[in-house]
């Protein structure tokens, strides 16, 4: 740093633009316009020893307007100075620069005299410019007197501003300078030790605040700092060391904070970079040990793998790109990052759904397809030829767009089985998809990916499954799906089942189009009427209305005895259920249109058999010619003559062998007794009807159940009361209306009925009514209880049994009309199996015998009615009242 400078009277002027050079502070500048290199040329170049020149910062016209404002607030107010400005218009002036020259520019009238340190010269090529790069030092300020713009370059008259070393010594005195300079110092240590830490270059300025004056050292400091122009000004304009130092103060104040706000945001981001960096290096530690020990299944490896099974998953380019932009972001995230895990599972899917993976489609045989469903089910002639037209119309137009088959039917009647019987005949997978009590959309379209714990729906979800695109999806109790406020599941059903639509399911866990319409969608009910009818549009209904006793019984001999016995370990040479024995369980212990029960009861007795065999070969000792049983069971496991091993049974050990390996001497034969003795006591028989129906006011209906046809008794009962009708048994609105309009046709005929003394006819003095419906627990609904209601109550107010052999069916008009009503079939079939002998349907019913099994209708006497009359006289023995009144009088 330069001590005290002569100043000279005048010096030549480099105008600096919108800059500040301050005295202490070094500038390196290219000097390129004409006046520039000129003034280098003979001020700096030319002269033997190096010449001093004065730096003034000259400011743009646009900028001075906030200036004027600050500076004649009072830069240096403190001292008593003003600063003006010095405005030259550069029309007639130097020329700054090679600016704009209609440009208006402000000359500051304090500049810094500035003493060149380093000079080089250049020359420009092809032009031949010359052009200088100086390296200046600035030394101190200075005043302009008067400032000559005409020449090749600037010069000035100036004044120094400095103060003599006298006048510095006596400000030295000064209490306040003293203070100034102490808490600059203090500021400016704080800032040293901080810039050290950082940088390690703190040691030279440290020596330079212990060696230069405070008021240079306010110069030097602020010079090094990236301050604002007008700042920069200020500076140079606090001529005053007081002013300066407090003016340096604040500056250093300023910097030191916005370093250490600096510092604390970049600690912070550290702490975050090193933890992940510490993952980081941890994770690549923990990789090269499982390399060393073999075991590569690390996150890399493992997303890597989930790459290739991507890549072999066959998606559609589109949903491939899609796949890889979630990839590379789940690469970007470290796996203890939320969302990772969902990520990684929703790729997962992606990597697993079946794309294009098909079952290799057979040509279809349909002969061979007819012996499979022949082979798996007894009887079902129509439905099984309906499945085979079905298989054709496919084989014959494989795109063919034909309904979805929808099998309607009570619980137990192969509706399950058939479906994965039309699987095994095209050679296809099979995948059941349960939609009972299913009430949300989005079971079937999934979850937004956005909710917590989301999921695929059931569709995408069995396909992953099942691994195929082209399975046979058994849509099971498709009647079961609901609506509430969480959509609809009909409505997804109904994209699901369009083949215009399903080409491009949208499940919106998966979010990408899915093509389902390679799937052959098979739907199952029990009911048809809740399917919503656009729903039921789509599908083709086969109707499996149960089954006969007859039915039932070559059934369980052909096929569930069987396969009961192989589920069981067991064969016919250990349990032999006979036919008979066959027939008491379907007629005492189940009363059902399926045969799900029936199975259920033969498993009861295999698995009694079971226990049975095991226990009596327990007892037993085995031989010698045992041990010759090729058993793998067996193998050298028995010592000669010495008792039976016990064995855990391996996996997929044929059933058989374990039986031969128990082989006893004589089958056990299931006989009555052991059928009560396993089943308990029997559950239904036929004198049921006859019992129930012994006492007068008790009819017996035929009603149709989701279970299939029932018999419905129902009992009516008169009692001291004024009039009123009760009805119980979990009625609905139907029910309860087709009760009254019996009873006012009761009442309204009790002459031709015969059925009160002349004398009184209200049938209703004096009495209540109660009618019910056991089984109180079932709810119950339709108007098909009619018939069935009025001779309940004929049977009740003439004190006639209705014949417990006859059960009826039949909605009734007030007027006494009888009209139809639905499921002839399953009621008729459930007649018969309760053992009733004469069924009462409306005349116009009859067309829907032709659906009953032959043998069915040869063992049942069916009357047919046409008015309630005609009921009557059916329901009793020898006839309605009415008729006999009338033969009387005949
Ligand atoms: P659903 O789906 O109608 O409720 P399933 O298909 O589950 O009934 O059938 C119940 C059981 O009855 C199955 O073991 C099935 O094989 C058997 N089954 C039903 N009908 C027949 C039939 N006609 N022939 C042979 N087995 C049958």
């Amino acid at each position: 740093m330069a001590e005290s400078v002569e100043l000279p009277g005048r010096l030549a002027i480099l105008p600096f633009r919108n800059k500040v050079l301050l005295p202490g502070a070094f500038i390196r500048i290219r000097c390129t316009s004409q006046s520039s290199v000129k003034l280098v040329e003979q001020e700096l170049w030319q002269r033997e020893e190096k010449g001093l020149i004065g730096i003034l910062p000259v400011q743009d016209a646009a900028e001075t307007t906030s200036m004027d404002s600050m500076l004649s607030q009072g830069v240096g107010s403190e001292s008593g100075e003003r600063s003006s400005n010095v405005q030259v218009s550069t029309s007639d002036a130097h020329k700054v620069d090679g600016k704009n020259p209609s440009e208006v520019i402000h000359w500051h009238n304090r500049g810094v005299a500035a003493r060149a340190l380093h000079l080089s010269r250049g020359v420009e090529k092809p032009s031949g410019r010359v052009t200088y790069i100086v390296v200046l030092e600035g030394l101190c300020r200075f005043n302009i007197e008067e400032l000559n713009t005409r020449g090749p370059y600037c010069t000035a008259k100036i004044s120094p501003l400095e103060m003599t070393k006298s006048e510095m010594e006596q400000v030295e005195q000064d209490p306040d300078f003293v203070t100034l300079s102490r808490q600059f110092k203090a500021i400016a240590m704080e800032l040293i030790s901080i810039l050290e830490q950082k940088q390690k270059t703190g040691g030279r300025i440290k020596v330079l605040l212990e060696t230069l004056p405070f008021h240079k050292l306010a110069d030097i400091f602020v010079a090094s700092f990236e301050i604002s122009f007008e700042e920069q000004l200020c500076m140079l304009d606090s001529v005053d060391p007081k002013v300066r130092l407090s003016k340096a103060t604040e500056l250093v104040d300023r910097h030191l904070q916005s370093i250490r706000v600096a510092e604390k945001i970049t600690q912070k981001v550290e702490g975050q970079l090193s933890k992940s960096q510490k993952e980081y290096l941890l994770r690549q530690q923990m990789r090269a040990i499982k390399e060393e020990l073999g075991d590569n299944d690390d996150d890399e490896d493992d997303l890597a793998s989930l790459e290739r099974k991507m890549q072999n998953a066959g998606m559609p380019s589109n949903i491939w790109k899609h796949g890889q932009r979630e990839l590379r972001r789940l690469k970007k995230m470290q796996p203890q990052q939320p969302g990772y895990n969902s990520s990684r599972v929703y790729l997962d899917l992606l990597a697993d759904l079946p794309w294009q993976k098909a079952s290799e489609e057979q040509e279809l045989d349909l002969k061979a397809a007819k012996d499979h469903l022949d082979c798996d089910h007894y009887g079902l002639v129509k439905i099984k030829q309906r499945i085979i037209e079905h298989l054709a119309v496919r084989k014959l137009k494989p795109d063919a767009r034909g309904p979805v088959l929808c099998f309607v039917g009570p619980p137990g009647v192969g509706k399950t089985s058939l479906a994965s019987s039309i699987a095994a005949a095209l050679g296809r997978k099979f995948i059941r998809i349960s939609l009972g009590g299913v009430k949300d959309e989005a079971d079937i379209r999934g979850h937004r990916r956005t909710y917590i714990g989301s999921m695929p729906g059931r569709l995408i979800d069995g396909l992953k499954r099942v691994g195929v695109c082209n399975p046979v999806m058994l849509l099971d109790e498709i009647d079961k799906t609901g609506s509430d406020v969480r959509g609809d599941p009909a409505s997804a059903l109904l994209e699901v089942l369009d083949p215009e639509q399903n080409k491009s399911f949208n499940d919106h866990y998966l979010n990408v189009p899915f093509d389902l319409s390679k799937v052959i969608f098979v739907a199952t009910a029990n009911r048809m009427q809740p399917i919503p009818p656009p729903l039921l549009d789509r599908m083709e209904v086969i109707e499996l209305p149960g089954y006969t006793a007859e039915e039932k019984l070559r059934i369980a001999m052909q096929h569930l005895i069987p396969r009961v016995l192989d589920q069981h370990g067991l064969s016919s040479a250990f349990l032999q259920i006979p036919e008979d024995m066959v027939k008491l369980v379907i007629q005492r212990y189940t009363r059902e249109a399926g045969v799900r029960n029936l199975e259920r009861n033969l498993a009861a007795l295999a698995r009694a058999a079971a226990v049975r065999v095991a226990e009596r070969e327990q007892a037993v000792s085995v031989s010698k010619d045992v041990h010759k049983i090729t058993s793998p069971l067996l193998d050298n496991r028995l010592a000669e003559g010495a008792e039976m091993e016990m064995e855990v049974i391996p996996m997929g050990v044929n059933n058989h062998e374990i039986s031969n390996a128990f082989r006893i001497a004589s089958p056990l034969v299931v006989d009555e007794a052991m059928l009560e003795k396993i089943l308990g006591p029997p559950r239904f028989d036929d004198q049921e009807a006859a019992d129930r129906v012994a006492t007068p006011g008790v009819s017996v209906g035929l009603v149709w159940t989701a279970f299939g046809g029932e018999v419905q008794f129902v009992e009516a009962t008169s009692v001291v009361g004024n009039g009123e009708l009760h009805l119980t048994g979990q009625l609905g609105d139907v029910i309860k209306e087709s009760a009254q309009i019996a009873l006012t046709w009761v009442r309204a005929r009790v002459e031709d009925l015969k059925l009160a003394a002349a004398e009184e006819t209200d049938l209703l003095q004096g009495k209540d009514i109660h009618i019910h419906f056991p089984a109180g627990a079932v709810p119950k609904d339709g108007p098909s209880a009619g018939v069935t209601l009025v001779t309940a109550l004929v049977s009740l107010f003439s004190q006639k049994n209705v014949r417990a052999d006859t059960a009826m069916t039949g909605e009734m008009t007030l007027r006494g009309l009888v009209l139809p009503v639905g499921g002839v079939k399953d009621k008729v079939l459930a007649a018969h199996r309760y053992g009733i002998k004469r069924v009462i349907l409306p005349e116009r019913n009859l067309k829907d015998l032709v659906e009953v099994p032959a043998d069915v209708l040869s063992s049942l006497e069916i009357l047919v009615a046409k008015r309630m009359e005609d009921v009557l006289e059916h329901a009793f023995d020898g006839g309605c009242p009415w008729r006999q009144h009338q033969h009387s009088k005949l």
